[in-house]
């Protein structure tokens, strides 16, 4: 029988990356629904190469409600969550509740909301299978090494690398001048606007050290970040007995796509592999002065509660204000330190309260900006 797939994002990088696999294996696959936010002659593209999928459009105010009917009615087997930013976290739970799979590439899921989420799956007896890279190596080698028990006290790091995006050899003074051209233009991977200045101003593994701290159940302290440029070792684990465990493929998004839609079986795939004829691996400490985003990331991930929804809510808006070039590049992690001197203890964590600290932490970083 052939799985029924979604691909939330259709029309982006992720969504790009998911339906260039899918269409591999034509046998196994077939695309149900297709999504994205703007981008309407890409989606009428998509619909004419996958005609069985229902394809939502989601430009206009009533765009989530279609979004989230479409996600229960076509009752896909495996939902690709290649949304970006927090509007991929109420798609992500009505996935869940429709009883499908979630290959997540949309950390923000599991950073507003991860227990919520993980909750949600065990109800309904889907997996979470992750897609970030990094979180895609640790799930895999966790698998591997600890399938018995994913909280082993065996595990001591994860040990998450970054690529330190463009700005990784300026100083800090050099980083004031930075323009949205020279955020934009990442060294290895190739992704959405959003994740890509992130990736600069390494706000991107701030997300990612509170998405392993919530989906792998580990304390922020056991998180460790280390630059990496190449972007070839996606993360490692290290052992109580200090052996360290690495992931290594080709800085291309397709390969934890791939692992993700076959999950539990390891398939063949026709991607190209890595060769060791002329490797370099490198890695460094990243500056925690040059890239405080860090340092909140684990303060946010430390105190839980709505700390890394108001992170992640925060820094978008930061990020976006930054991009249509109203604030300068170091403003993003002032705002977000700004808005996270606020209260956002809460006793519970359910979707209105999450939603409503998101949007309240979007009100106090607007009120901050020029
Ligand atoms: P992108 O900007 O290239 O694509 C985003 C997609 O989501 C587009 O199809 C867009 O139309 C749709 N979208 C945007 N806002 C929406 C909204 N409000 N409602 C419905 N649809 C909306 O982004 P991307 O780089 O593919 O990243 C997607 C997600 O995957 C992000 O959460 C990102 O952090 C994560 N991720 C991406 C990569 C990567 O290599 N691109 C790697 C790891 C994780
Ligand atoms: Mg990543």
């Amino acid at each position: 029988m052939k799985k029924h797939i979604a691909v939330l994002g259709a029309t982006g990088s992720i969504g790009k990356s998911s339906l260039d696999i899918i269409s591999r294996d034509p046998e196994n696959f077939e695309v149900v629904l297709l999504t994205s936010r703007s981008s309407r002659g890409k989606l009428e593209e998509l619909s004419k190469q996958f005609p069985t999928a229902v394809c939502v459009l989601a430009d206009d105010p009533n765009g989530k409600e279609k979004l989230l009917t479409a996600i229960a009615e076509t009752k896909p087997d495996i939902t690709i969550n290649g949304i970006s930013g927090a509007a991929g976290l109420e798609p992500s739970l009505a996935a869940i509740q429709a009883g499908s799979h979630l290959a997540l590439a949309n950390k923000e899921t599991i950073v507003m909301a991860g227990d919520l989420a993980i909750r949600s799956a065990k109800e309904k007896n889907v997996n979470i299978i992750p897609v970030d890279s990094e979180h895609s190596a640790i799930f895999h080698l966790l698998r591997f090494f600890a399938e018995q028990d994913r909280k082993s006290e065996n595990v001591s790091e994860i040990i998450l690398t970054a690529s330190g995006g463009p700005f990784r050899n300026l100083s800090l003074k050099d980083m004031e001048k930075v323009t949205v051209k020279d955020a934009l233009a990442h060294p290895t991977w190739n992704m959405g606007q959003k994740i890509t200045i992130d990736s600069a101003s390494m706000a991107n593994k701030g997300l990612e050290i509170i998405e392993a701290c919530v989906f792998f159940n580990m304390p922020s302290e056991k998180i460790k970040v280390v630059i990496h440029p190449q972007s070839i070792v996606h993360s490692m684990i290290r052992l109580c007995n200090g052996v360290i465990y690495a992931q290594l493929s080709k800085p291309d998004m397709r390969h934890p796509i791939h692992d993700a839609i076959y999950y539990p079986v390891t398939t063949k795939s026709t991607l190209e592999p890595i060769s060791f004829d002329s490797l370099t691996l490198e890695f460094s400490k990243p500056d925690p002065d040059k890239f405080p985003m860090l340092k909140y990331a684990w303060e946010a991930a430390r105190r839980g509660a709505l700390y890394p929804c108001a992170y992640n809510a925060a820094n978008e808006t930061a990020v976006t204000a930054f991009l249509e070039q109203k604030i300068g590049f170091l403003d993003i992690p002032k705002i977000t330190e700004h808005v996270l001197q606020a209260d956002w203890s809460a006793s519970s964590l359910d979707l209105e309260t999450v939603l409503r600290a998101d949007a309240d932490a979007r009100r106090r970083a607007k009120s901050l900006l020029p």
